[in-house]
């Protein structure tokens, strides 16, 4: 069999290893960091920074594909590695997504709904913005924020200065706050010859930035489902995606407002695991493989719920309830804030 080859060895890059492992496939997993969540499911690990040109290249070489756990990989060593191996979802996705501004005008000239926005990075922007956009809204660094990291909410113009200092000189986005009644999102793939499939949108609650849970099925009228899938396969298509995507939307009155968009497998898909036949980590290795795409289709109905520090301590009980998948990362140390494993609470349908 041929082998892919993962950028980034945390957890997505742990549960891709094991879907593509399933499917017969080897893994190779690239990580800066020591010791990663992925390395101890995956056949081979590369220890080695993003700026190592010769450690890059001796990947590229092992490795028959490229596919990536996150969005930051830096243009540098995409350069390096696109020039001998195909990586898929493509440059594209990647260019939009790294950056907020890039991403939300590429979402609007697609006739989406997106936030108001302006780029900031000084005070005379942050004022000039605040005239159009006004409060609440929230400042968030450009590029590199997860987890609601690199985010400062504005309830009036008197927050400005304390918000321009947590940004720290980066450049930034001024998003208007968006009144939504909950947050979807849809997890959708497309393979290599174009064919679209979606999993079943799921509804997502997120405390102190962190994603805490994803409940499916979300509660959206039939015509909003609808538009959200409608809204994902328009995405997938206009970037010529191969792969799987999350696409993060705010429900409101007046429709679907798309936050933001992750060119990879995602959190609030792990209910797929326990839910489908074909998860999304396997979705996404079969579209980049250039395999078909799997029977994405709902049999339960699914709660999937992080564990995060020190809910690490419920393992025990959780191992004992019915219905209940625990899906464990392999992390060491249970910090705050981290992200350990989730488990899916299963109700198959009648
Ligand atoms: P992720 O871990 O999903 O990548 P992130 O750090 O990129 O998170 P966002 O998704 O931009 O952050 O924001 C995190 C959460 O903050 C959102 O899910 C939503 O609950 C809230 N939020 C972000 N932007 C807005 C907005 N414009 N209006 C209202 N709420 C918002
Ligand atoms: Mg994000
Ligand atoms: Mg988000």
């Amino acid at each position: 069999g041929s082998t892919i080859g993962i950028l980034g060895g945390g957890q997505l890059g742990r549960m891709l290893s094991v879907a593509a492992s399933r499917l017969g496939y080897k893994t190779h997993i690239f990580e800066p960091g020591a010791n990663p969540p992925a390395g101890q499911v995956a056949d081979q690990v590369t220890t080695a920074a993003y700026e190592d040109e010769a450690a890059l290249l001796a990947f590229a070489d092992a490795v028959d594909v490229i596919t990536y756990e996150f969005e930051n990989i830096p243009t540098s060593a995409l350069d390096t590695l696109e020039a001998h191996r195909p990586i898929r979802p493509g440059r594209e996705a990647l260019r939009v997504s790294q950056d907020r501004i890039t991403e939300k005008e590429f979402l609007s000239d697609l006739g989406l709904t997106v936030a108001p926005f302006a780029a900031v990075q000084t005070k005379e922007e942050l004022d000039a913005a605040l005239d159009t956009i006004g409060t609440p809204s929230i400042l968030k660094t450009r590029r590199f924020g997860y987890d609601g990291k690199g985010q400062a909410r504005l309830n009036s113009q008197a927050d400005a200065p304390a918000a321009l200092a947590d940004m720290a000189g980066s450049p930034s986005v001024l998003e208007g706050f968006v009144n939504f009644s909950h947050e979807v999102s849809v997890i959708a793939a497309r393979g290599i010859t174009g064919e679209v499939a979606c999993f079943d949108p799921g509804e997502n609650v997120h405390v102190g930035g962190i994603l805490r849970t994803t409940t499916i099925p979300a509660n959206l009228p039939g015509s909003m489902r609808m538009d959200a899938v409608l809204m994902a396969s328009k995405i997938l298509n206009a970037l010529d995606y191969v792969g799987v995507m999350g696409v993060e939307l705010f429900v409101t009155k007046d429709g679907l407002v798309v936050n933001e968009i992750a060119p990879r497998v995602h959190n609030s898909g792990h209910w797929t695991q326990n839910g489908c036949a074909v998860d999304q980590f396997e979705q996404h290795i079969r579209a980049v493989v250039g395999l078909s795409l799997g029977d994405g289709k709902r049999h339960s109905d699914v709660v999937m719920e992080n564990l995060i520090g020190d809910d690490m301590d419920k393992v025990p009980a959780l191992l004992s309830e019915p219905h209940v998948a625990v899906h464990l990362y392999g992390k060491a140390e249970a910090k705050a804030g981290r992200k350990m494993g989730h488990v899916n609470r299963v109700t198959p349908n009648a």
